[in-house]
């Protein structure tokens, strides 16, 4: 209860039928704000979210760092009243920033800000300078590729330019194939801009992610149109780009607002959602994960930040969700999307991936890597995120119907067998080295140095059988969710869209994954006791397809 008084602080708007986008927004007498946040299926306006700090049960302040986000049927509608009311914002806060003072003070002020603000320098700090106060201009860089443009920008041109602004479109294409979050396409959004004003991205993944990267260069402020359910990014503050045929992500801090219309989402096509899906299955064993590392090595935890992701997921697990999404049911699309968007609100709360990436991402990351490495044609990032999850759950599972009893007659103390089992030469720092070097070749750099870094802890893990039951507990809470998560890939056949990886690449994928990050998931843990690749086997035997 302690966590929703304090944040009753967020402003949100809750009238659901009323088209209410005031700057302002205060919550009405008696809503909470946080249910708003994590159970209103049907509605979600947040007014000025980045606006308010909220002190939080696991001892930290916390703050939203995306101002708005709207998921509503209709939505595009609301756009243009939205830009204005942001241009409104940013005029109001040029305004505070210069009243009182002289104009070199302001922009010393402003360029020392900025610095604090971002980790990443700007590209053009001539723009920087002065974003803010020229975002009063009407002007709006609307980014797009073929697809998005018919699925959505073509009308969002039209509503905007009938709301007289200045709309530029930046057209984004590569030929039949889709486009790729490369430099060469940021440079064409680059190079479409001339002068200040909003950057609107509309897509998802790769548009998201290119124009995040282009406004945190840039200095502009952006915002999002999303075309599609299939990822968690949209509210994330990082971008990824495959630079030289290497993924590589970087901070750019978020989008300030984000806008999901259900109508543009049900005619995206089937394989995205499915994508949405996965990446939001993960997080049954993402935040198991986190529980684990809690568990055994007293690591830092939010409840709020689970909360926000359990929620939605639950709901998305529930009996006749599958069908209603299938139907492109409104309401079950609003769930999905809201349960993707705040698993990047939850990363921002607690400033690491930690609640949305674990061990099933880490699957994903490598196979990710192969594709690129090796060239093979790789599903979308929330495929491989569901097919990662069928392994990590089934582990979750067997490690509570078997691996727990092993573990508690025999606790991993400093005298007890299992300790000298792992410790044992085939679980040295040089045996690890090797394998790294021999799975991840020329990319092996990053792998090695997380082994650096993490060897520490991991060779002197202990577990004690009080940290044992804790875990049997937690994953006995988890269980419904692990197992409709396995159920859903099963049916909506996940490997079967994932064709071009070979069984001996998934294998490879969930042996030596977990190598990717310094993170320590479940997959850690089973390698260490010697389980991974006899469990890793037993699965891949199952046919999933079954
Ligand atoms: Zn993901
Ligand atoms: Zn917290």
């Amino acid at each position: 209860m302690r966590e929703r008084k304090h944040l009753n602080g967020i402003n949100s708007d809750t009238n659901s039928g009323s088209n209410n986008l005031s700057p302002s927004g205060s919550a009405p007498p008696g809503s909470e704000p946080f249910d708003s946040i994590s159970s209103n299926p049907d509605f979600s306006v947040f007014s000025s979210l980045s606006q308010t700090e909220f002190d939080c049960s696991c001892g930290k302040k916390h703050r939203f760092e995306v101002d708005k986000i709207i998921i509503r049927d209709k939505a595009l509608a609301d756009l243009p009243e939205l830009m204005h009311i942001q241009i409104q914002k940013s005029m109001k806060k040029a305004a505070d920033n210069t009243c009182p003072k002289s104009e070199q003070q302001t922009a010393q002020d402003h360029e020392k800000k900025s610095a604090q603000e971002s980790n990443s320098k700007p590209l053009f700090p001539f723009i920087q300078g002065k974003a803010i106060e020229l975002t009063g201009s009407q002007l709006v860089y609307l980014i797009c590729d073929d697809n998005t443009y018919q699925a959505a920008a073509q009308q969002a041109l039209k509503i905007l330019q009938q709301s007289d602004f200045n709309v530029e479109l930046i057209r984004l294409s590569s030929g039949d194939k889709p486009i790729k979050p490369t430099p060469t396409m940021l440079y064409h959004i680059l190079q479409g801009i001339s002068q200040p004003g909003w950057l609107l991205a509309c897509g998802s993944g790769t548009i998201n992610d290119l124009v995040k990267f282009a406004a945190s260069r840039t200095g502009l402020p952006s915002g999002v149109l999303a075309t599609a359910p299939s990822m968690d990014g949209y509210t994330s503050g990082v971008a990824s780009l495959v630079v030289e045929g290497v993924k590589q992500t970087t901070p750019t801090g978020p989008h300030n607002f984000i806008l999901a219309d259900p109508e543009i989402l049900a005619a995206a096509p089937e394989r995205m959602i499915l994508a949405g899906v996965g990446d939001l299955l993960g997080k049954a064993t993402s935040l198991l994960d986190w529980h684990l590392r809690r568990i055994i090595f007293d690591d830092y935890f939010c409840k709020t930040a689970e909360a926000l992701i359990r929620k939605p997921l639950e709901n998305l697990l529930a009996d006749n969700f599958t069908r209603r999404l299938r139907q492109r049911d409104s309401a079950a699309l609003k769930e999905l999307t809201r349960g993707l968007l705040n698993s990047g609100l939850a990363m921002q709360l607690v400033g690491s991936s930690s609640p949305a990436s674990g061990s099933e991402h880490h699957i994903s990351h490598f196979l990710e890597m192969l594709g690129l490495r090796e060239k093979i044609p790789m599903p979308l990032h929330g495929i491989k995120v569901g097919i990662g999850t069928y392994f990590t759950a089934g582990f979750y599972l067997r490690l509570l119907e078997e691996g727990l009893e092993i573990l508690t007659a025999d606790p991993i103390t400093a005298d007890s067998n299992l300790v000298q089992a792992f410790t044992g030469s085939w679980n040295s720092k040089e045996t690890r080295q090797e394998r790294i070097i021999q799975a991840y070749g020329s990319r092996q750099g990053p792998a090695i140095q997380n082994l650096q870094e993490r060897w520490p802890r991991e060779s002197s893990l202990s577990i004690s059988l009080a940290q044992l039951k804790e875990l049997k507990s937690k994953i006995a809470e988890f269980k419904p969710l692990l197992e409709k998560a396995r159920q859903y890939l099963k049916r909506n056949k996940y490997f079967d869209l994932a064709e071009d990886i070979s069984d001996e690449q998934l294998r490879q994928a969930v042996l030596y994954g977990f190598e990717i990050r310094q993170r320590f998931t479940i997959t850690t843990l089973l390698y260490q006791l010697g389980w991974l690749e006899d469990w890793t086997d037993s699965l891949l035997a199952e046919s999933p397809d079954s």
